[in-house]
């Protein structure tokens, strides 16, 4: 059974009523369980709607999504975020909580107990090659792009989350630490088990972190945009 499956779904935003088109059209498309999918295509060709559907940050307009078969429009939401990570370009931590309460977010919001959220903060920290006691009392504007970035990762893991969406994860980092953080993300990811799409315009990033790639295109008339054209074994 696939870990996500979307199933002949579309999305048309209200801003575009009027126009035919919509930013998603009939996309049907599997992540196999444990498998890194990456998402490309040109800006615009839907890349971020169709990760924020999983998630449902975005309602489809029609189709399913399917989370370990389980329709996920049919998931409670608190629920849902703890079965699927999500992790941002500028990851959006909150500026005024330490990382250590950043990490912490999800795991409060689901009743977890101090003593066993701060075990799991230190030990996601280790993960991520942040040592504790240097990191965890920081605030996001004391920590490096790459160290924000890799706080974002371990938030996204806090609750153990099957699934893991990414979009433009690393995208605000420089080539040198991208790089570094592209290998220590494959680690991680081997080492956690996790389910990954990954949204990325960049072909070289895709390559590099996926086990099969995705091509989402724009065509130059409004009805093929985003059809999904192929998806080829690496
Ligand atoms: P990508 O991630 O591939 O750049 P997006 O999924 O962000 O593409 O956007 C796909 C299309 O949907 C674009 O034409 C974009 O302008 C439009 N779009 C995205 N978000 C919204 C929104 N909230 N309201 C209206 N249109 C949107
Ligand atoms: P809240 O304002 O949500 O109650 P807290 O200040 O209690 O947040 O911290 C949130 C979580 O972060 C707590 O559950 C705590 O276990 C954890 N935490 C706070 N500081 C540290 C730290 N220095 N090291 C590890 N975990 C910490």
């Amino acid at each position: 059974e696939p870990a996500i499956r979307f199933e002949h779904v579309r999305k048309e935003y209200p801003a575009v009523r009027g126009r035919a088109g919509a930013a998603v059209d009939d996309l049907t498309l599997e992540v196999r369980p444990h498998e890194v999918l990456v998402l490309v295509g040109p800006s615009g060709c839907g890349k971020s709607t169709t990760l924020r559907m999983a998630n449902r940050l975005v309602e489809p307009t029609s189709g399913r999504i399917l989370l370990e078969g389980e329709d996920v429009t049919h998931v409670d939401p608190v629920q849902l975020r703890r079965r699927i990570g999500y992790v941002i370009q500028d990851v959006g931590l909150f500026p005024h909580r330490t990382v250590a309460q950043n990490i912490a977010t999800v795991p409060r919001l689901l009743g977890w107990d101090a003593k066993r959220t701060a075990a799991r903060v230190d030990e996601l920290l280790d993960l991520v090659g942040l040592d504790p006691a240097r990191y965890a009392r920081r605030y996001p504007h004391e920590l490096s792009g790459g160290e924000r970035q890799r706080v974002g990762v371990a938030r996204a893991l806090a609750t153990d989350p099957p699934v893991l969406l990414m979009d433009e994860p690393f995208g605000a980092v420089d080539p040198v630490g991208r790089r570094r953080l592209q290998t220590e993300f494959a680690r991680i990811q081997r080492e956690v088990g996790t389910t990954v799409m990954l949204v990325t315009h960049d072909i070289d990033e895709a390559v590099r972190m996926g086990d099969r790639v995705a091509v989402l295109s724009t065509g130059a008339h409004v009805e093929q945009l985003a059809s999904p054209l192929d998806v080829v074994a690496r």
